[in-house]
């Protein structure tokens, strides 16, 4: 999408606000495509002293899949872009500065390069997720697995007393 700032370049205060629904559903994250339903993109370009500032937060609902446990569950996306927009770049170097094509800015290209650059590398179901026994697959969300721990034979004397003692 692109947006035609030319009523606000040379006005200082004045500002133009912007929204539209993106749809990544055919972008592959890892072999997945999380992006089921439609990014819903926010923003607003504001003149400053002549200085164009352009954020914008871009928000969905992910189908994600967690990376330890393999659950699938749903998870709350949002991530927030800003970039200053110029008629032309006096530092080739600055790249926190868009140029303008004939007054306009691509905002469709910048919040979908902005959304796809804050994905996750690692999805998780929650922080302390436990994951899946290596052994036998069981979800230890769920509690623990039937499988026997290896333990330290320094341990296993304990183990032994303890058990022992509960079937007394
Ligand atoms: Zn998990
Ligand atoms: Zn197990």
């Amino acid at each position: 999408m692109l947006l035609d700032v030319k009523s606000i370049l040379h006005t200082p205060g004045k500002s133009l606000s912007f929204q539209f629904e993106m749809d990544l559903s055919g972008m592959e994250f890892g072999g997945r495509y999380p992006v089921s339903r439609p990014v819903a993109v926010e923003g607003s370009v504001r003149n400053t002293a002549d200085v164009l500032e352009l954020e914008l937060t871009a928000r969905t609902t992910l189908d994600a899949v967690c990376d330890r446990c393999g659950k699938a569950f749903s998870q709350e996306k949002e991530i927030s872009y800003g970039c200053l927009l110029a008629e032309e770049l006096q530092n080739e170097e600055n790249d926190e500065i868009v140029v303008l094509e004939d007054g306009k800015a691509d905002v469709g290209d910048l919040a979908r390069t902005a959304f796809v650059l804050g994905m996750d590398t690692k999805t998780l179901c929650s922080e302390d997720c436990k994951g899946l026994c290596p052994r036998c697959g069981a979800d230890l969300n769920l509690g623990p697995c039937s499988c026997k721990k290896e333990v330290d034979p320094r341990l296993a004397v304990l183990a032994k007393l303890l058990e022992n003692k509960e079937n007394e």
